[in-house]
């Protein structure tokens, strides 16, 4: 990783960061973001810091044990989450943790997004499943998320908030913003009764086009889990 590379990412960072906050999908100084540098040292977002006021010297580089190799503030105590998932996916190397509230609220309902229904949405995520409640900051997360992370690109940690991945820090964020969107979709026709599902040949079909069309990551299906 050259020097310039480095700094790119973490103006990239510092960016999500602020979408993130912009657009409510974390508050105050919740959320955090972390990107894979290399086999063992990540940059990933300090602890206790607004996303929405990050600079690129802000940002702290972790090993794979979740120890600080540089930088100014403390690893993110939601790191090892973050771990298990790299670990369960090489293939990706940005993850985004959130508290999108709409998703969130569906959640704290007992609902799930793991449902096929919108069809943007199994394009770009497939089902998006639900992990079990964990005590947030803890190593809990990591338990939690680590059996169904390595069947899907986005996760919903119960009553908690999202888990993302991205081959880049941009692909995970937009994986959140999709999953937020789809979460006020299911909010609102909640409104008018039960949302409909899609059939299973069409989900196939829907399948079928993402892989004609290389979309990166794993299609979540409820059958994977
Ligand atoms: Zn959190």
């Amino acid at each position: 990783m050259t020097h310039r590379s480095e700094s790119v990412l973490r103006e990239a960072v510092c960016e999500v960061g602020r979408r993130m906050y912009a657009r409510n999908l974390v508050a105050a100084t919740d959320g955090n973001i972390s990107v894979r540098l290399d086999d063992d040292r990540y940059l990933c977002t300090p602890s206790a810091v607004s996303k929405g006021y990050m600079k690129p010297e802000d940002l702290v580089i972790a090993d794979g044990a979740g120890g600080k190799i540089a930088g100014g503030g403390k690893v993110t105590t939601e790191f090892t989450t973050h771990l298990a998932a790299y670990e369960a996916r090489p293939d990706m190397a940005a993850v985004v943790h959130a508290h999108p509230p709409k998703a969130l609220a569906l959640s704290v309902a007992g609902y799930t997004m793991e449902d096929c229904v919108l069809p943007e949405v199994v394009y770009a995520l497939g089902g998006v499943p639900t992990a079990p409640y964990a005590t947030p900051a803890t190593p809990e997360g990591a338990a939690a998320i680590r059996d169904l992370i390595g069947h899907c690109d986005a996760v919903m940690m119960d009553r908690h908030g999202s888990i993302t991945l991205g081959v880049d820090v941009f692909d995970a964020y937009f994986k959140l913003e999709k999953l937020e969107h789809a979460a006020e979709t299911l909010l609102l026709a909640r409104l008018f009764g039960e949302p409909r599902r899609l059939e299973p040949s069409e989900v196939d079909k829907l399948l079928a086009v993402r892989e004609t069309y290389g979309v990166s990551g794993k299609p979540f299906r409820p059958t994977d889990a």
